[in-house]
């Protein structure tokens, strides 16, 4: 297998690097408690493969379901190099190299959404990153309300109850978008409005550049969690692409922005990060250093992080993925999204063909969310959540041709706008879903297509 002949091969040049570095120090004892029976080594390693047997084949271009799919075999073995040492990015003497590995990676992704000052971290998780960036919002905004969608990712409300803001939740237009409406209608009590580049459920695209405008004049934050969605940037001016270019260029006139490296940057967990634009935030985490501090180089990342330790892994993972596939639209990253974009642009076209599955909402990233609805059909959205189901189990256990799809249950208000046809005898519907996030993809899409279109041969 030619993936495995290439990460072992990368695995075995980065270990050996790092046991040449070992050599000049003088050898010493291993302590025998740490010694183990090679063979019950062995055994235990064999049985965790097969433990992990139990998985769906996230690696496989047939899995189109959760954002789910391996690391890059270059992160991979830049994770393990790094590993071996096992640095802690928490302090300085946590590990000089990787510190420096991630100011580097992070001024990349600064970089990528056209950031000029800034101030940011790798964080383990998206989640992490949006806290960050709430905290300091609460913080420079007390007692202010925090605005999000409703199709914003559930844990926004999670950390605002976390961190004791209250919320306000926006609701969202015909195609998964925060309606600006009805953000336009919210009272003084706000303070920070969340924007999301790239919902997780549909991949939906906040009009990120009509909401700084009203931010503006109304005197709000803004935090955009571009935690799925913050790579398309790369291609928001592909023509071929057919992004909304106006949302992505604005993200770089938000206050902060989330990203995860874990979803769309080819790292394994935990990989997140957030940025700040105005450095002088970094002020809430050390109160008693100088504002300059928080620009120069001198700062370590470990010292505006709400977490403590972080792994100098995870840095050297990301430092390491950008040397060889580049943040750039016209090679490294860009062209893996485009490719991923192309395959749901298609599979939505194949759809509306086929006319037996209805696009919830015509797909703004490479997330595809479909009805087992005939056109022009009228159902119940009991009837639908339950072809769904149907299509959920068979696809996957199709002997010949298993497919592995997502569900996505969609709340009634958004429902009403978006399938107009489906009567309403519950309080959502549950549709299909997938995330075409492998570039693999495109070459699927038609057979996974024509297996959606077999839900009316299926019985409960
Ligand atoms: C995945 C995701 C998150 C949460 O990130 P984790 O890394 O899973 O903690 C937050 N927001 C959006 C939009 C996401 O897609």
């Amino acid at each position: 297998m030619e993936r495995d002949e290439q990460l072992q091969d990368l695995i075995r040049r980065g270990l050996d690097g790092i046991a040449g570095w070992e050599q000049q120090w003088r050898p010493f004892e291993r302590a025998p408690a740490l010694d183990v029976d090679a063979q019950a080594a062995r055994a235990a390693i064999d049985e965790l493969a097969r433990r992990l047997h139990n998985n769906y084949p996230f690696f496989h271009s047939d899995y189109a379901g959760q954002m789910l799919k391996p690391p890059h075999e270059v992160a991979l073995a830049a994770y393990v190099t790094a590993a071996r040492i096992n640095p802690n990015n928490h302090a300085l003497d946590g590990g000089p190299a990787t510190a420096a590995l991630e100011h580097e990676a992070v001024a990349e992704l600064a970089h990528m959404f056209g950031y000029r000052e800034y101030l940011g971290h790798l964080t383990s998780s998206g989640t992490v990153a949006n806290l960050e960036a709430l905290w300091v919002a609460s913080r420079l905004k007390p007692e202010t309300r925090i605005a999000f969608s409703s199709e914003a990712h559930y844990t926004q409300a999670r950390m605002c109850d976390v961190i004791g803001a209250r919320t306000t939740l926006i609701p969202v237009d015909a195609r998964g978008r925060m309606d600006l409406d009805a953000l336009a209608r919210c009272g003084g009590e706000v303070g920070t409005v969340v924007v999301t580049p790239g919902t997780t459920a549909a991949g939906a695209v906040d009009a990120v550049d009509a909401v700084v405008a009203l931010a503006r004049e109304r005197g709000w934050r803004v935090h955009a969690d571009a935690s799925y969605g913050g790579f398309f940037s790369l291609i928001a001016n592909e023509p071929a692409a057919r992004l909304d270019a106006g949302a992505w260029a604005a993200i770089k006139d938000c206050d902060s922005v989330a990203i995860d490296p874990h979803k769309h940057g080819l790292q394994p967990y935990g990989c997140g990060c957030v940025l700040f634009a105005d450095p002088r935030v970094g002020a809430l985490y050390k109160h008693d250093s100088p504002y300059t501090y928080f620009s120069s180089g001198d700062l370590h990342l470990g010292e505006i992080s709400l977490e403590c330790s972080r792994a100098g892994a995870a840095a050297a993972a990301l430092w390491t993925t950008l040397r060889v596939l580049p943040l750039r639209p016209d090679k490294g990253l860009g062209p893996i999204l485009l490719a991923c974009r192309l395959a749901a642009l298609a599979a939505h076209a194949r759809a509306q063909r086929g006319g037996l599955l209805t696009p919830v909402i015509a797909p703004a990233l490479d997330i595809i969310a479909l009805a087992p609805l005939r056109a022009g059909e009228r159902a119940s959205a009991r009837a639908i959540s339950q072809r769904t189901e149907m299509l959920f189990s068979a696809l996957m256990a199709d002997q010949q041709r298993p497919f592995y799809i997502a569900k996505w249950r969609v709340a009634k208000a958004l429902g009403l706008l978006a399938l107009p046809d489906v009567e309403w005898d519950d309080d959502g519907c549950t549709v299909v879903r997938c995330a075409l996030m492998k570039p693999e993809h495109g070459a699927i899409v038609n057979d996974l297509i024509e297996a959606l279109e077999r839900w009316p041969l299926l019985r409960a």
